[in-house]
Parts: structure tokens; C-alpha cells; sequence
């Protein structure tokens, strides 16, 4: 029995995990192919373990498709989507950044033949990065995070908590892993931490320093930074906190420095200001001969392939208009603007749900469009849709194509069966009947 037994597992050493944009790439998944479950997880951390075993759980899954609250099959859910496609004169297609790149390439296509408005949450959650950096006053000083694993001696978090939000971050691209000038690890580098609340971070970081909030925040300590690392003389004595005064220094002599920051400062107030005046104290080490980055710590586990394919296709990240001249202009073209202006009359979400994260006069306003939904599970947003199409789990039941968070394109495995289609199946589906009939 034993043999036989074995001959059915079947061990992937480097599966790629579907849940954060760190997507570690060191997973050991074995499985019992005749049984089509997955047995043991190694290396995921718990996100990355619920996500691969989420296939085999049907609690939350959407379990057929459903048209109009009523469930239906593929073939009737796909005429009804199409028929409010057809109709529509500018659909929203949203969400994908828990989709692959290829399915990511069919909606941006819809989107194209619709002159339609496609947009991803980068939209939402790193809207303040890209008006900086088109600006062009700073340069974006950026790596890979295998350059900045193998060389950087000083790790600032800004703004994030990566123990909650990106579990192995610390461990396989910052404080702990040995690179090749940091060969004893986490003895060779200093974390530092800068946030509003204190976190379980504080506990690993050699300086911890607590914004805060009511006092000009984030902004005025990267300001006051950049004006000690160029040495200026003139800063007045309020100025001084002398935690600050400490960590510009420890910057200042840093080999080679990253600064990763997180939603806490890009989601937050004043956001615009803080990212610049970031990207400024970036710049002042650079120009002081200290070699540093500003990392963005994105979310979602592809939203970078997203953001690739937009630059690639148009030109812009997000917030992409194609029935205007001008594509992208934030504030105007981006997701919560068409749905506010009223200038979207149906929705095509994949992946995403609005109805949790949007502010709720604009989710009430989704209500008046009807909305086709593709997703694996079940969320407040499945209630609101028109249509809904259940889809197989990207990176555990289908494979696909993801950027990590630096942008390297990694593949995501299939570990077992399902019955449902994929994401980029369904919308090549509706991609083909839309086509016939425009
Ligand atoms: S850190 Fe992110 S990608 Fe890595 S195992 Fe955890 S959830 Fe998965």
C-alpha cells in the first residue's frame, strides 16, 4: 500500500505564494494528486498557507454563477454579461490586482473596445507616488529587492508594518537574510521604524521613532532630515528632537540604505506632501554620496503587473479613460471620480471588492450600474452585481503570470483541480462575444 501511496504525492519545491506582493517563491507544496488536496505547506507564512488551502474550502466560495440573484450557468451568466456590455456606453472595468497578467491583458482589451475606463486599486492605495515622480523634481532612486537584500546595512520602514501586512519581507529581503555585504544578516543591519502607532516592529528596530500626527507628521521629519544630512546650519532649535537628529545620522553613514513606505504614509493626510518630501530626503543622500532607495510596499500580489501592463500599453499606472484624448488624469479618469461624476453606466469588476473598501457615496453609486463580477469568493460586493461568476483561485487553481513587488515577473503553479474556470477564461469569453458584435 505504502508505494502506491507515494507514488501519488506529488512535491513542488518552488511554488510561488498568491497572496502578497512579496510573493515568495521558495513554497514546498506536497500533494495528493489522486485526492486533488493539497497535504503539507512549507515556507508560506499564515496568509500564504490560507490562501493554498482556501481551494479546499468551501465555506466561502462562490459556488455557481448567478444572474440577477438567481444562480444560472456559465452560458446564460455570459449572455447577460455581454448584454450589459453591449448596451453600456462606458463601462468601469476595476479590480485585477489579484488577477494574473495574461487575464489582467484580455480586461484591459474589453476595456479598449468598450472606450471604457480601466483602473486598479494602485489607484487608491500609491495615487500620490506617480504625480511626484512625473514631476520630475527628484529622480526615483529604486532596486531590486535582491540588490537591496545583498547590500543594504540600514532598513527604514515608513508608514508600514510589514509583521502584519507582509509577513516574510523582513526575513527574505530586509533584516534577516544573509546578502553579500551583509553576510552575518540581521548583525550587519540596523532596522528603523517610523510610524504613528507603535507596532511589534518596534521590538526588532534599533530606533523607533513615533510620529506625531497633529504636528506637520511625516513631512516635517523627512524635511528636517534632509536639511541634517546636507549639514544645513541654519535650523532653528525647536527644530530639534534629538531621536531625529540621530537617525539622520545613522542615515548618513549608511553603505547602502532602503526605505520602504507603506499606506500609512501614502493613505494617509497630506499624503502628496509626505511622499515628496520623502523622495527629497532620498535625494539628499544620494547627492551626499550615500546610496539609498524608496521602496513602495505594495499589496495585492500582481497589482505590479498591473501597473507594468498600463505603463507598457498607454503610457500611465492606472486610471486609464479611453473614450477621452487625454487617458489618465488623476482626479478625473480614476475609479472613485467616474463612479462620483456618474459618468460610468455598468462595472465589470474582477477580483476586487468595492463595496468594503470604497467610501460609501461611492459604493451607494455603484448600486445604480449594473455589475458583473468575477470572483472566486463570496464578499458584500457578490450581493450588489448583476452577474456573478464564480472563478478558479489565481496561483492555487490556475496558472498565470505575477510581478512581485520590485517588478519581477514570476509564475504562478496550478497545485490542484477545480471546476471552475479562470478569470482570464471567463473574460476571454466575454472578450470574443463582445468583439462579434461591435
Ligand atoms: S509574505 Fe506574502 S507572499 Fe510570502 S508567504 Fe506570506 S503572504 Fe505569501
Amino acid at each position: 500500500m505504502e508505494p502506491r501511496e507515494k507514488e501519488r504525492e506529488k512535491i513542488i519545491e518552488t511554488a510561488v505564494c498568491p497572496f502578497c506582493a512579496c510573493l515568495c517563491d521558495d513554497v514546498v507544496i506536497s500533494i495528493d494528486e489522486a485526492g486533488n488536496k493539497i497535504k503539507e505547506i512549507r515556507n508560506a507564512c499564515t496568509f500564504g498557507v490560507e490562501k493554498f488551502l482556501s481551494a479546499g474550502r468551501s465555506e466561502r466560495r462562490i459556488k455557481k454563477p448567478r444572474v440577477d440573484g438567481k444562480e444560472a450557468d456559465y452560458e446564460v451568466a455570459l449572455e447577460k454579461a455581454v448584454s450589459i456590455l453591449r448596451v453600456a456606453k462606458k463601462p468601469l472595468i476595476y479590480g485585477l490586482s489579484n488577477s494574473g497578467y495574461n487575464a489582467q491583458q484580455v480586461a484591459l482589451e474589453i476595456a479598449k473596445l468598450k472606450k471604457g475606463v480601466y483602473d486598479i486599486s494602485e489607484s487608491i492605495c500609491h495615487n500620490f507616488l506617480y504625480p511626484e515622480l512625473k514631476k520630475g523634481e527628484y529622480p526615483f532612486y529604486y532596486a531590486l529587492l535582491d540588490e537591496i537584500r545583498d547590500n543594504a546595512n540600514v532598513i527604514v520602514y515608513w508608514g508600514s508594518n510589514p509583521i502584519e501586512s507582509h509577513p516574510r519581507h523582513l526575513s527574505k529581503f530586509s533584516l534577516y537574510p544573509v546578502g553579500r555585504y551583509a553576510m552575518k544578516g540581521v548583525m550587519d543591519r540596523e532596522l528603523i521604524t517610523i510610524d504613528v502607532v507603535e507596532s511589534e516592529l518596534k521590538k526588532v528596530s534599533r530606533w523607533f521613532l513615533q510620529v506625531n500626527p497633529g504636528t506637520g507628521g511625516d513631512a516635517k521629519i523627512a524635511d528636517l532630515m534632509k536639511r541634517l544630512v546636507k549639514g544645513e546650519k541654519d535650523i532653528a532649535a525647536i527644530d530639534f528632537d534629538t531621536l531625529v537628529v540621530k537617525i539622520a545620522d545613522r542615515l548618513k553613514r549608511a553603505f547602502y540604505g532602503a526605505i520602504f513606505v507603506g499606506l500609512g504614509v501614502f493613505s494617509s493626510e497630506n499624503a502628496s506632501r509626505k511622499v515628496k518630501a520623502i523622495f527629497a530626503l532620498v535625494d539628499a543622500l544620494n547627492k551626499e554620496g550615500v546610496k539609498f532607495v524608496m521602496f513602495p510596499m505594495k499589496g495585492h500580489f500582481n497589482v505590479m503587473g498591473a501597473v507594468q501592463l498600463l505603463l507598457r500599453e498607454t503610457g500611465y499606472p492606472f486610471g486609464v479613460d479611453f473614450s477621452r484624448n487625454r487617458l489618465f488624469e488623476p482626479g478625473r479618469t480614476t475609479v472613485l471620480d467616474v463612479i462620483e461624476r456618474e459618468e460610468v453606466d455598468a462595472a465589470l469588476i474582477i477580483g476586487a471588492d468595492p463595496f468594503s473598501s470604497f467610501p460609501k457615496d461611492t459604493a451607494r453609486k455603484l448600486c445604480d450600474m449594473p455589475i458583473i463580477l468575477i470572483d472566486p469568493f463570496e464578499s458584500p460586493t457578490t450581493q450588489f452585481s448583476s452577474v456573478v461568476f464564480p472563478a478558479a483561485i489565481t496561483g492555487v487553481e490556475a496558472e498565470e503570470i505575477a510581478y512581485r513587488m520590485d517588478g519581477l515577473p514570476l509564475k504562478l503553479e496550478k497545485i490542484v483541480n477545480c471546476e471552475y474556470p479562470s478569470d482570464k477564461t471567463i473574460l476571454e469569453r466575454i472578450h470574443g462575444k463582445l468583439a462579434e458584435s461591435v
